[in-house]
């Protein structure tokens, strides 16, 4: 099995001026192609260093992908110092130096000449065209070692990786084809859901199963890669059988929507429309579901509610529940959810209310959320939750339980 190394070169990085996120991207592409990655590196521009970083992967690793210094300026150094460090030299790219005129005709700009520097390519190398830019990539394999080499810019890399650097390192196999498909998760968490398939995770081989947890949700992305689309489907089918089993309860969706157009969508089909009465969630709640686009046919409103005097004054929380109960309660959230309803002439009645901290209120802990629900002529139901993190985390995974509560 290949072992990777990935090198990104570029002083802004170890400035910290930019973050490394090629080699995030580049790292989740090779997990999902099967190819075992074992070291990453940063290295500044400088020859003598990046010439040692090189010395190092190549003891270590089979595949060395480096990203960065390919453009035209004096810092820009990658392609010299691997032609150097392999004793290959380099060759002008007639392809690339045409479509780089080109360019500079199109924009009417006189092309000085260090940008000619951008067409030259390691000799005996694979060259991946730059559709998004001017330097090309390139692989050039050496000693059973391949090193590839790519533009820094995200814009230009990105595609190049997808679009030739994935197929070339399929190719050789006769699995070409790759298809992902994301399981997302709400109301498990990370730890639990890898115990739960941790099997499916150890064994996994095609499809890959690569677990990624963001904003108190977890993900498993499957990648297949097979001959055809229809192969690499029934691969992942298989395995999605297999995690459905065991936590399909807790999938939400499996086309890439988020939590939020999971709702706008149902809500659409359903020709419902829902209001909200914000306390805990002062507007977040309206936030992520206007983030949708579309949602004007469903989303009527909300009111952010947050002295007691708004909730009695326009959503008629009566003065002695709040009172005797608080607006921390069972029974605030319920009152506000079903006044909401009739207050906005909406299908569906959410309310929030709650102590995001970080300082526990008198007769409240932090944490303590309540989420009022009323759809139609139902009984409103009422959500008790001990939520823990820090304020940000317990108003969005408020606003999160709430929606996946909407979605079932
Ligand atoms: P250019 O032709 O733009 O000079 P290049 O291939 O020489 O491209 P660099 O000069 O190393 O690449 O980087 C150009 C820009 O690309 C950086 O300023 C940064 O915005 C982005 N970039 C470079 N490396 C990375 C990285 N590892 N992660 C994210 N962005 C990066
Ligand atoms: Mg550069």
């Amino acid at each position: 099995m290949k072992r990777a190394e990935i090198i990104a070169v570029g002083s802004e990085l170890l400035l910290g001026q930019i973050v490394n996120t090629n080699a995030q991207f580049i790292a989740k592409q090779l997990s999902t192609i099967g190819i075992s990655h074992h070291f990453q590196t940063v290295v500044g521009d400088n020859s003598l260093r990046l010439r040692n970083t090189l010395e190092v992967a190549s003891s270590r690793c089979d595949l060395i992908i480096l990203t960065g210094g390919l453009g035209p300026t004096k810092d820009d150094l990658t392609k010299e110092v691997v032609a150097e460090f392999l004793g290959k030299s380099l060759i002008m790219h007639q392809k690339s130096l045409d479509s780089i005129e080109a360019y500079f005709k199109r924009v009417n700009r006189e092309m000085t000449e260090n940008n000619k520097k951008q067409a030259l390519v390691i000799e005996d190398s694979i060259v991946f065209e730059n559709h998004n830019g001017m330097a090309p990539g390139m692989c050039v394999s050496y000693n059973d070692k391949q090193f590839i080499l790519l533009p820094g810019p995200p814009k230009e890399m990105i595609p190049m990786f997808e679009q030739l650097v994935l197929p070339y390192l399929l190719s050789g196999s006769d699995q070409t084809t790759i298809v992902s498909k994301e399981l997302k998760f709400f109301g498990i968490g990370e730890s639990i859901l890898e115990t739960k398939v941790l099997d499916l995770l150890e064994n996994q081989s095609n499809p890959t199963i690569a677990p990624l947890a963001s904003e108190g949700e977890v993900m498993l992305r499957l990648t297949a890669s097979a001959k055809d689309k229809e192969e690499a489907n029934q691969l992942i089918h298989e395995t999605e059988m297999k995690i459905n089993e065991r936590v399909g309860q807790y999938i939400y969706s499996t086309n890439g929507d988020n939590l939020f157009t999971v709702l706008v969508k149902l809500l659409n089909e359903k020709n419902m429309t829902i209001a909200a009465a914000e306390s805990l969630t002062g507007g977040l709640f309206s936030k992520r579901i206007t983030d949708i686009p579309g949602v004007s046919s469903i989303f009527k409103g909300s009111i952010v509610c947050y002295q007691n005097e708004i909730k009695a004054n326009i959503l008629g929380v009566s003065n002695e529940l709040l009172d005797t109960k608080g607006a921390v309660s069972f029974e605030c959230a319920k009152a506000l959810a079903e006044n909401v309803q009739k207050l906005c002439n909406s299908s569906i009645g959410v309310s929030f209310t709650g102590e995001a901290g970080p300082e526990a209120s008198e007769q409240v802990p932090v944490g303590k959320v309540f989420i009022g629900i009323k759809i139609g002529e139902q009984e409103a139901i009422v959500k008790e939750l001990q939520l823990s993190g820090t304020r940000e985390q317990i108003r969005l995974s408020s606003v999160k339980h709430a929606t996946n509560l909407l979605v079932k």
